[in-house]
């Protein structure tokens, strides 16, 4: 299994240049091209057999290239606006590389041999202060390997608080005993719904309470009495969660601190999916958004989009850390040790046992930028998506479906020519054609809409905003206007 420090350092050699390469060049490449490498998938499933024999690292490289990377979409560059990608900043991608170098596995706090942990526990908090939520609000903090997962621990810390709290089962020992958890909120991201079915809750038992589509207004009166009936009652018992904010628009509601005392006055859980409002409380700006997300039992966000980390790397955070031993603890020995130490093994806290260090890129990134860093470039973000949007919205072409509250645009494309039933995908696959700006479908009010989300530390104003303007013009006229437009 050697190879010789000569052959390793030509590998490291190699991947610093196209590391510094991309960083340089990364804006000028095509955001998604169609793949140089495509083969079907089945020619490529069947044509690679494990090798008998290995062969020089410089060879493995330059076979990684021709099959998947080069020419691959360009998600963690400046104009890619597709899905909430995020973008990966120098220092962190240094501290994924040094967590690797080191390959520290993180299923245990050892701090007589290393502070690692202790450092996964302190970045948490340094995101808690980056949103002006004091240290001390979430005893339990975790990273995971995202939101889904931090949305999945936070329902299943949930459903066992309420099972105790309301009918003295531990659902971690006993199961359900025939007792229904129901789930309700207001314009669910679909990862909380996945988590309702993978925390055994069932997808039928999420009720959604939004009186509109943003998830800004709760049907409060409907939640109390589903509350009232459920605590006069002896079956039913709920979590409630509330996103901060809805995936298309942003938006969220105002009324946490409501929800939060009929949460409290009923025995519900209230978990919040803080994804995008953890970080735009950094933002002076936008105090009045994501206000009370600190009122929240649990709440999953992510750094692996806005803080520009790279993926796996969700973050996870709750008031109860009771309910995490009892729900996580790998063996009931070894969490009556936890005492000893301020801080809890993280395989009696979470899912995995095994797990990379994975605080480092996102530690590393913190220091390098710190609190007025981050604040800079959400505030960037959120100017960018403001000025597309005022844009889109003078524009007879398109249609500016929500006001721009934070990062994400929603638009609907109104030219004639591209309003026919799958008008709206095909401008979309329009604009991905000009391999200058990537953004996604998505569905509002029941019809076919396009979402844009800027979350990239890379994306400039001086230079993006016209060059994602001529690439939206140019999908336009990549179609003729139909004749009936000159009518
Ligand atoms: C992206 C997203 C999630 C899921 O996060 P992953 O890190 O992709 O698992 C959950 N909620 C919201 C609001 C999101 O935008």
């Amino acid at each position: 299994m050697d190879i010789s420090r000569s052959e390793y350092q030509a590998a490291l050699e190699h991947i610093v240049q196209i590391a510094l390469d991309r960083n340089d060049n990364v804006h000028n490449l095509p955001v998604v091209q169609q793949n140089p490498n495509y083969q079907e998938e089945e020619t490529l499933l069947t044509s690679k057999p494990l090798p008998e024999f290995g062969q020089p690292l410089e060879k493995t490289i330059s076979q990684v290239f021709q099959t998947v990377l080069n020419g691959a979409p360009n998600m963690n560059g400046p104009r890619y606006f597709g899905w909430v990608m995020g973008g990966t900043t120098p220092a962190s991608i240094v501290g994924d590389f040094l967590t690797s170098i080191y390959d520290l596995n993180m299923a245990f706090h050892q701090p007589k041999d290393t502070n690692a942990f202790t450092i996964e526990q302190l970045a948490l908090d340094m995101v808690l202060d980056l949103g002006h939520i004091p240290r001390e609000t979430y005893p339990v903090k975790l990273l995971t390997p995202g939101a889904t997962a931090s949305n999945l621990v936070g329902l299943l810390l949930g459903r066992q608080w309420v099972a105790k709290k309301r009918f003295n089962i531990d659902i971690a020992e006993e199961g359900f005993c025939g007792k229904t958890i129901k789930v309700i909120g207001g314009s669910a991201h679909s990862s909380v719904i996945k988590a309702v079915a993978v925390a055994g809750i069932g997808r039928g038992n999420y009720v959604d309470v939004s009186l509109n589509e943003r998830g800004s207004k709760w049907d409060l009166k409907k939640l109390e009495k589903i509350l009232k009936e459920q605590k006069d009652g002896d079956s039913e018992a709920s979590i409630v969660s509330v996103g901060c904010g809805e995936v298309n628009t942003g938006g969220s509601t105002d009324d946490i601190d409501k929800i939060r005392l009929l949460c409290t006055k009923y025995d519900a859980w209230l978990h919040i999916d803080a994804t995008y409002g953890l970080c735009a409380r950094a933002m002076p700006s936008h105090a009045a958004y994501a206000v009370h997300i600190e009122l929240a039992d649990s709440m999953a966000s992510d750094a692996h989009k806005w803080l520009n980390v790279p993926y796996d790397c969700g973050l996870f955070y709750s008031k109860h850390m009771d309910m995490s031993l009892e729900m996580f603890a790998a063996a009931k020995a070894s969490y009556l040790q936890f005492g000893k130490t301020i801080i809890p093994q993280p395989m009696d806290i979470g899912i995995e046992t095994a797990r990379r260090f994975k605080a480092l890129p996102l530690y590393m990134s913190l220091l390098t930028y710190g609190a007025r860093g981050y604040q800079e470039l959400f505030e960037s973000n959120c100017k960018f998506a403001a000025s597309l949007g005022e844009w889109i919205d003078l524009h007879p072409d398109f249609e500016l479906l929500s006001p721009v509250y934070l990062h994400t645009l929603l638009f609907r494309v109104s030219a004639k020519q591209w309003t026919h039933p799958g008008g709206n995908e095909e401008f979309i696959d329009a604009v991905k054609k000009t391999g200058k700006a990537h953004v996604s479908s998505t569905m509002w009010n029941g019809k076919p809409a396009i979402r844009g989300s800027v979350n990239n530390w890379r994306t400039r104003l001086d230079r993006d905003l016209s060059i994602v303007q001529q690439a939206l013009e140019e999908a336009i006229r990549s179609r003729m206007p139909l004749k009936n437009d000159f009518n």
